[in-house]
């Protein structure tokens, strides 16, 4: 097959709220092409319904500080600490970098963006949960993707859409180009680039019960294994509680936020046994696991009793018409259940890699444990491990991810293209890529990557799922081995050239057949139990042997595995003991052990004299610089 050559600085793949976010920095500063499998606001980040959480203050008392120790505490302490602070103390200037984009938010009666709860988020280090997510009813991705599209658009940032990205260049340790399918011709593009962007979302589609599209097939960190890059942390994949009942379309956990509550078949509000503080808003993995307690303890309800009830019905109705009205109206076309007046069957639903293509806080992906820079590469989004979400994700802080460490991807990554020219690309670089389309359109006969995929999703729900051990892990190891005995005879029965999504399902079915084998063979070496990832034979967390990053590394004689420190600058595991050895709770009079009041952003400004911003629209008066660093800016650049 011949292919078409491109030439750009910045190449991003993936056009969800990270790479857009990533392109709109990138295509100001560089030459830059996004490409992307699925036309842009189709991307999944329109799924998202709750909101983006950020310190603003709006409505209580907040700060990022404590945004940061929940984030940390949520992720069971396998967060990078750095990571998590970033990311926290850059949210307030992240949501008004789109409020300024002309992003809805919805809003408080006297015009600041409104802010509500989500579970895990708390002021005072967990004294109670505090209102610090803002949102767009629940819509809040759909409105996130739509706003960044219509910049990049007002911007003229090149757009090649249904292009699968099928390969990385690389020469020596450096990112040369990618190499792309273009869905409506059957032919292959060449893109030359000096610097690469995967923002291509998360691999939920190797569970069947999960709230992820069709789409999310893990491309993004598939194409990068198989090119020599470990990935991060693949054990740790998020259930959401709140999934429709055999469907996992998911139910926004802003139902509970707006005070929906979980019940049994006996209509008890189980979660006061559970999490008597938190209730329904404790982390997602303690819901999940609380779900699946009540339903093998014989409280579940239905016919099966294999399910629980999400009740809203308690509700006012002008809530729920006003800032549920998506997930109330799921309930009632896919069950046929009116939420206004009975319990919505829900169960735990597959939702979130933690896991994925390791980076550091630039965005630049790392080759290894001792954070060696592959040049040019850069990740971030879902399929990227920064990691700020360690072993279990808080809610509404993926949208926050998203654009914080997209931003900061886009910079970097232009900031890299400006000091550096084109490498070589390899003899043949889409040859790679033909002998794999050639193999799998290569069977006249043999099973359809359809049921292939269909046992694999079975078989991880029941045996990688909310609830591990090393006889399951085992199974499925060795049914993951025959998985692949059927792959290899996989049958596209399509011939066409154009729009052949037979032949790209096949394709996209052997990167999830390769994610799977990292997630599973991670966790069945990991024996504790850790935010989502819980070995029944291991129930207890164990610091002392496993507080560290695992990293899954493709060889031709299977996974292996290598593991790499967590960079714990604030608070160590055992928080409690910390807290009390400072003299209490981080805070601008207490801040953390050896920090110095240095500006840590990169603006340049002197951190001993903040610089007042100027009042713009409905900014609140809460804003005020850093505590640790005076700054009043979260400049990237
Ligand atoms: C139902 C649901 C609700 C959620 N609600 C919230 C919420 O309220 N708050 C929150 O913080 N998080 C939420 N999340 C999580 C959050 O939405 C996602 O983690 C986040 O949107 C991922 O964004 P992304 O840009 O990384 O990837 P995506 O938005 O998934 O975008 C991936 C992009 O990659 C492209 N792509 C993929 N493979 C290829 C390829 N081979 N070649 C070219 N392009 C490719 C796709 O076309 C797409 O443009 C929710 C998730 C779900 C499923």
């Amino acid at each position: 097959m011949t292919a078409q050559q491109h030439t750009f600085d910045v190449v991003i793949v993936g056009a969800g709220g990270a790479g857009l976010r990533a392109a709109l920095e990138a295509s100001r500063r560089a030459r830059t092409a996004v490409i992307t499998k699925l036309y842009p606001t189709r991307s999944h980040t329109g799924a998202a319904q709750g909101g983006m959480c950020a310190a603003l203050a709006n409505v209580e008392e907040d700060n990022w500080e404590w945004h940061t120790f929940d984030t940390i505490k949520g992720g069971d302490y396998l967060v990078d600490q750095d990571a998590a602070e970033i990311m926290c103390r850059e949210a307030i200037e992240a949501v008004y970098d789109l409020e300024h984009m002309g992003m809805p938010f919805n809003r408080t009666g006297d015009g600041r963006i409104d802010q509500r709860r989500f579970g895990g988020h708390t002021h005072h280090h967990g004294a109670g949960a505090v209102r610090r997510s803002c949102f767009a009813a629940d819509r809040t991705g759909h409105m996130i993707l739509q706003t960044l599209f219509q910049q990049n658009v007002k911007q003229g940032t090149v757009f090649f859409d249904e292009f699968y990205v099928l390969d990385l260049l690389l020469a020596g340790d450096r990112a040369a180009g990618v190499v792309a399918y273009e869905l409506a011709t059957g032919e292959l593009h060449v893109f030359r680039a000096k610097s690469v962007v995967f923002c291509t979302g998360g691999y939920g589609k190797m569970f069947k019960i999960t709230s992820n599209a069709h789409a999310l097939t893990g491309d993004g960190p598939g194409v990068c294994y198989r090119r020599g890059v470990p990935m991060e942390d693949m054990e740790f994949f998020q259930f959401h509680p709140t999934g429709l009942y055999r469907l996992g379309v998911l139910l926004s956990e802003a139902a509970r936020g707006e005070g929906g509550i979980l019940r049994n078949a006996d209509g008890e509000a189980f979660m006061e046994r559970y999490a008597p503080t938190i209730k329904d808003l404790a982390p997602r993995d303690m819901v999940s696991r609380a779900i699946y307690s009540e339903i093998r303890e014989g409280r579940g309800a239905g016919p099966d009793g294999d399910y629980v009830y999400l009740d809203v019905s308690h509700l006012d109705p002008g809530v729920i018409d006003a800032k549920l009205p998506d997930i109330t109206e799921f309930a009632r076309t896919y069950l046929g259940v009116e939420p206004k007046k009975e319990g919505v069957p829900i169960q735990p639903t597959a939702h979130y890699a933690m896991g994925g293509i390791p980076t550091d806080v630039d965005a630049r992906v790392v080759a290894d444990a001792a954070n060696t820079v592959i040049g040019g590469l850069y990740a971030a989004g879902e399929c990227a491990c920064v990691s700020v979400h360690g072993a279990n994700r808080l809610g509404t802080n993926s949208l926050l991810d998203i654009v914080v460490f997209g931003k900061r991807a886009g910079i970097n990554a232009a900031e890299h293209a400006a000091g550096v020219g084109h490498v070589e690309l390899p003899e043949d670089p889409a040859g790679a890529v033909t002998r794999m389309l050639e193999g799998l359109a290569g069977h006249a006969e043999g099973e359809r990557a359809a049921a292939i995929r269909g046992d694999l999703q079975v078989s991880m729900d029941e045996k990688a799922g909310v609830y591990r051990t090393e006889t399951l892990l085992k199974e499925m190891e060795v049914e993951l081995a025959s998985l692949r005995e059927r792959y290899a005879r996989v049958w596209v029965q399509d011939t066409s050239r154009g729009y052949n999504t037979d032949l790209l399902e096949a394709v996209e079915l052997g990167f999830l057949l390769d994610l799977a084998e990292t997630l599973v063979v991670s966790a069945r070496t990991r024996t504790e139990s850790r935010g989502g990832h819980f070995r029944e034979d291991h129930p207890a967390r164990d610091d002392k042997n496993w507080l560290k990053h695992s990293l899954a590394r493709r060889t031709d004689s299977g996974v292996r595995l290598d593991y790499k420190p967590v960079t714990h600058d604030q608070v160590r595991a055992d928080g409690e003991e910390v807290l009390a050895e400072r003299g209490g709770p981080m805070s601008p009079a207490n801040p953390p052990r050896g920090r110095q009041p240095l500006c840590r952003s990169r603006c340049g400004c002197d951190a001993s004299t903040p610089r007042p911003r100027p009042s713009r629209g409905s900014r609140p008066t809460t804003s005020r610089p850093s505590p640790w660093t005076g700054c009043w800016t979260s400049c990237t650049g």
